[in-house]
């Protein structure tokens, strides 16, 4: 889970716990598309046991939708795809105007995701100052990086050779299992215990 800060006061988690499900919690020791263990029942669905306490990463955390991007009807648990912006540095703040500005989009239910995914990326790369997407679908093992019109297929955990033709970016191999790669700008210091190489 990245740090996020915009959230726009007028759209709502509600009765979404997809990022508490999909993405991983360092303070938590928390791995990707595994549910949280502080997710409690609350009527039809689960919400935060630990809300007043929860951890400063989820504190922070708000997705793309959240953050006031695309259309109502793109809330992950509606729309089956979780955007999360990565901040263009460390620092844990979005940059929405930083040139290696990063946005992963899970595809986290894969049918309710067919009505919006191709729009999603294209309004991304149209309208935003994102440079590359990445775009993973869960329980399989490729992913897809869009970048400059084209479309690179990978294999989670593996390095792809194409990698090799991008200038100033540095691939950087992250254990965590699901999500191993993040596109970062040559200034970039890498995530701990993250390896990075040149390409
Ligand atoms: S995925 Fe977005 S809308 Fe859903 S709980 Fe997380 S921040 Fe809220
Ligand atoms: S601690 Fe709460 S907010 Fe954070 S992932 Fe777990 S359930 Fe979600």
């Amino acid at each position: 889970m990245s740090a996020a800060v915009l959230a726009d006061p007028s759209r709502t988690c509600g009765t979404c716990n997809a990022c508490c499900v999909h993405l991983g919690i360092d303070e938590l020791q928390k791995p990707r598309g595994t549910p949280c263990k502080h997710l409690c029942r609350a009527g039809t669905t689960k919400q935060c046991g630990i809300y007043e306490q929860r951890p400063a990463t989820c504190a922070a955390f708000a997705c793309m939708w959240r953050m006031g991007f695309g259309p109502s009807q793109l809330k992950p648990s509606l729309s089956g795809l979780l955007i999360t912006p990565q901040p263009a540095d460390e620092s844990g703040e979005p940059n929405h105007a930083g040139p290696f500005m990063r946005v992963f989009v899970s595809v986290i239910d894969r049918k309710n995701a067919k009505r919006y995914r191709r729009n999603v990326i294209q309004q991304l790369l149209n309208e935003t100052a994102v440079r590359a997407i990445v775009e993973i679908i869960d329980g399989e093992d490729e992913g897809r990086l869009y970048r400059g019109g084209k479309v690179y297929r990978f294999a989670i955990g593996e390095r792809p050779p194409w990698a090799r033709s991008f200038e100033n970016l540095y691939w950087l191999v992250d254990p965590d299992p699901i999500a191993s790669y993040y596109l970062c700008g040559a200034d970039d210091a890498p995530p701990e215990g993250g390896a990075r190489a040149l390409v």
